[in-house]
């Protein structure tokens, strides 16, 4: 189940702070580590300062987008020290996120996402993710060395798995298959579509879209629902004039 926690870590500067979030990594159980876009990789300093997790480095994955990093995650859970203003679900307790994370990745995959350490995730790599949280420090100075987050959040996600991993799994087939984040971007790209073509909103990036992109992240759809939802915006989309014509 740890397994399926993964760990993204996007555009380090310090190949040194790679090393580090990979031994907080595996003191907590954690191997899933995937860098996006890092200035230096593979690097001597991110070996030594490993120490004995060089095998989480050794096994990290190197991508390109965040995207990549995270398109078959069920909840993708953006880091930032601070809030900013987009409506996403934001946990304001680490141990709840801890509590979800652990339950979902029973049967697929999960993330959390951390930025860079001059200026965290851009709002348009927030956008990606279903959920934010911030670890509640010192309110004069709450910006934490980037592995050092990463050590806070594994180790509620290691003492919620200690906590919640004997529990019965009954019921569980019952709650239905979130999608993944890949699935979430198509539909939320087709609604977008959808409420471009019909006129609704006139540009791309419009408070509106952004809003109700909010709406259904709250509502957590399940898979199923999700393509329901499509099928929807499927058919609205037939009886629109095409583009040529407008
Ligand atoms: N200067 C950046 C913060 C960089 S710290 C900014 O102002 O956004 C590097 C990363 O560590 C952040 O992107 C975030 O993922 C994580 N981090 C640091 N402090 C945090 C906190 N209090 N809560 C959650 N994540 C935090």
């Amino acid at each position: 189940m740890l397994s399926n926690i993964r760990i993204v870590l996007v555009q380090t500067y310090h190949p040194g702070n790679i090393g580090s979030a990979a031994r907080a990594m595996k003191t907590m159980g954690l191997t899933d580590l995937v860098l996006v876009n890092p200035r230096a990789f593979p690097d001597e300093e991110a070996s030594r300062l490993a120490a004995g997790a060089l095998d989480v480095i050794e096994g990290a994955r190197v991508v390109e987008r965040l995207e990549d990093a995270i398109g078959d995650c069920v909840r993708v859970v953006g880091a930032s020290a601070r809030l900013r203003s987009l409506p996403l679900p934001h946990y304001d307790e680490p141990d709840k996120l801890a509590k979800d994370l652990v339950e979902d990745a029973r049967s697929s995959p999960v993330a959390m996402v951390f930025g860079r350490e001059r200026y965290g995730l851009t709002n348009d790599e927030i956008r990606l993710c279903s959920h934010q949280v911030s670890i509640p420090a010192n309110p004069d100075y709450g910006i934490l060395n980037l592995s050092q987050a990463v050590q806070v959040l594994s180790y509620e996600v290691r003492r919620a798995w200690r906590k919640h991993a004997g529990e019965s799994t009954a019921g569980a087939g019952s709650i239905a298959t979130p999608p993944t984040r890949e699935q979430v971007g198509h539909f939320q790209s087709h609604l977008s579509r959808v409420m471009q073509r019909s006129g609704f909103i006139t540009q791309p990036h419009a408070k509106t879209e952004e809003q109700l992109q909010a709406l259904f992240a709250r509502a957590t759809p399940s898979r199923k629902e999700l393509s329901l939802l499509r099928g929807w915006l499927s058919s609205l989309e037939s009886h629109l004039p095409s583009d040529g014509n407008r």
